[in-house]
């Protein structure tokens, strides 16, 4: 073998690339990472974790609301937007730090600059005026740079727009925000800005929000949102943005035009490849531009493996870090492994919020040989007795008839996320619809009515979905 600086040299570090380079790194191999902005990726630096700070701070305003209908009351109950960007900026700091820490002490070298290929087994480490700082070679070579967001360049005023990286930083809280798009990122931030008493408006170009997701949660949370203050114009297309006096001037499709402070959008990511001089190492894409790479992650080059958002297989955290632990498996510890798909839960941060897992209703219907059988309850949780408020709960369980295994839950509403991360469990290990009855409810909770659906629904009663 040839005399490399390092057995494995890792780009990108976020929660793939550090899981990967620490492992690697722990189990006796000499391993490098780069990183050319803050350690802990989008994740932890302009992602999941700061989103869910605000969240949290968001949700505060209606915490405060049910509240007073148990007798509570706030005087002079206010937001301080600078405050709380300071404390996030602080923990996000804390935790980049813990990230950078950890790689030192599993023996990680971790290189500051961007790193781009020179061949297949050299990298070259860049300054930030673009010239060369140094070559560094690898045996191994591990691309795990994430995306970024992509946003419609052709647009007029596209520049006058922002996505989710400067929402987290933005000098001051606008009074009025629009955001085009319907996915996660869309949702959740109306959600976040709508809590913190900014009003708020959602665009989004298909006929209802969440597409991919049931349909029975995609009507139900646009109505909830809705509640919660948030203005969704639906089948609508964003047709440019003008600078004025007192705002941005919002021109839409449907004729309508719509005055804000701010304007987000949150219109998908794409995989970040560009200048990373792929082709001088010979590494193909796919037609969308990801990184092509076989079950086990690895590229059509002997010795470059890609993981990650940058594959955009599937973009969460969680399949990133599995993904990571599966190359090293494969890479490194002679164990081939190919991360499996099915089943991988996930959550919406949205206000309420929503957590899937497995197959929702039509995926069902196709995919099953026979009837599919479908549960669903919609309630008001107990905790909103006293507020007056006419939010609801949505439960639903999509069981493969033949076989009677639960093969999808789909939940809206306070701790979605928290109930969903548990049912996975059982949806992963294909239990059955009679064996989630046999399991005694907690009492009062909202997540015991997930063992006690009775009532198939009959199909009269179906939705779309
Ligand atoms: P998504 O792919 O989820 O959503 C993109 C949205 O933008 C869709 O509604 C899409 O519409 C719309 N869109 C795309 N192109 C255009 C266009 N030209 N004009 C108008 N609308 C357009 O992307 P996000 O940016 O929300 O999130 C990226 C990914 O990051 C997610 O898919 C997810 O994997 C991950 N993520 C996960 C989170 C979590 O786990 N909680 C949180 C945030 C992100 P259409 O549906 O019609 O194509």
């Amino acid at each position: 073998m040839a005399d490399y600086d390092y057995d494995l040299f890792v780009i990108g570090a976020g929660s793939g690339g550090v899981r990967a380079a620490r492992l690697t790194s722990l189990g006796g191999k000499r391993v490098a990472i780069a990183e050319e902005y803050r350690v802990g990726g989008t994740c932890v630096i302009q992602g999941c974790v700061p989103k869910k700070f605000m969240v949290m701070a968001s949700e505060v305003s209606h915490d405060l609301h049910i509240a007073e209908g148990y007798g509570w009351s706030f005087d002079n109950a206010k937001f301080d937007w600078p405050t709380f960007l300071e404390a996030k900026d602080v923990e996000i700091a804390r935790l980049s730090g813990i990230y950078a820490a950890n790689l030192g002490k599993a023996g990680v070298d971790l290189v500051h600059g961007r790193a781009v290929f020179k061949d297949a087994h050299t990298v070259q480490i860049l300054k930030k005026d673009g010239s060369v700082d140094r070559e560094i070679t690898a045996d191994k070579i591990l691309i795990a740079t994430g995306g970024r967001p992509w946003v419609p360049e052709d647009m007029p005023g596209i520049e006058h727009a922002i996505t989710s990286e400067q929402a987290f930083h933005l000098p001051e809280l606008p009074k009025r925000i629009l955001i085009a798009g319907g996915g996660y990122i869309a949702v959740e931030f109306a959600g976040i800005f709508a809590g913190l008493g900014v009003e708020t408006t959602l665009i989004y170009r298909g006929p209802n929000i969440l597409r991919g997701f049931d349909d029975d949660v995609r009507a139900h949370l646009a109505g909830e949102i809705e509640k919660r203050g948030i203005k969704v114009i639906l089948g609508c297309q964003h047709e440019s943005i003008e600078k004025t006096g007192t705002g941005l001037l919002n021109r839409l499709g449907n004729g309508m035009t719509l005055e804000t402070d701010v304007v987000m959008f949150a219109t998908g990511r794409i995989p970040y490849v560009k200048g990373l001089n792929l082709e001088k190492a010979g590494v193909e894409l796919t037609e969308q531009g990801a990184i092509k790479v076989d079950g086990f992650s690895k590229t059509n080059v002997d010795n470059i493996w890609a993981i990650g958002d940058v594959t955009d297989r599937m973009n969460l955290t969680p399949v990133a870090i599995r993904e990571a632990v599966a190359f090293h498996q494969t890479v490194f510890r002679d164990n081939p492994q190919a991360f499996d798909y099915e089943a991988v839960a996930t959550a919406v941060f949205s206000q309420p919020p929503v957590g899937v897992v497995g197959l929702t209703e039509n995926e069902a219907r196709h995919s099953c040989p026979g009837e599919v059988d479908i549960y669903l309850t919609r309630f008001r949780p107990m905790k909103y007795a006293f507020t007056g408020s006419d939010e609801r709960v949505l439960m639903k369980l999509v069981v493969d008839a033949t076989s009677q295994k639960v093969v999808g839950v789909h939940i809206v509403g306070p701790e979605a996320p928290e109930m969903i991360q548990l049912a996975a469990i059982a949806v992963k290990a294909g239990l059955t619809k009679a064996q989630w009855d046999a399991t005694c409810a907690v009492h009062p909770t909202m997540a015991e009515e997930l063992v006690t659906l009775r009532e198939k629904q009959h199909p009269g009663n179906m939705s779309a979905g």
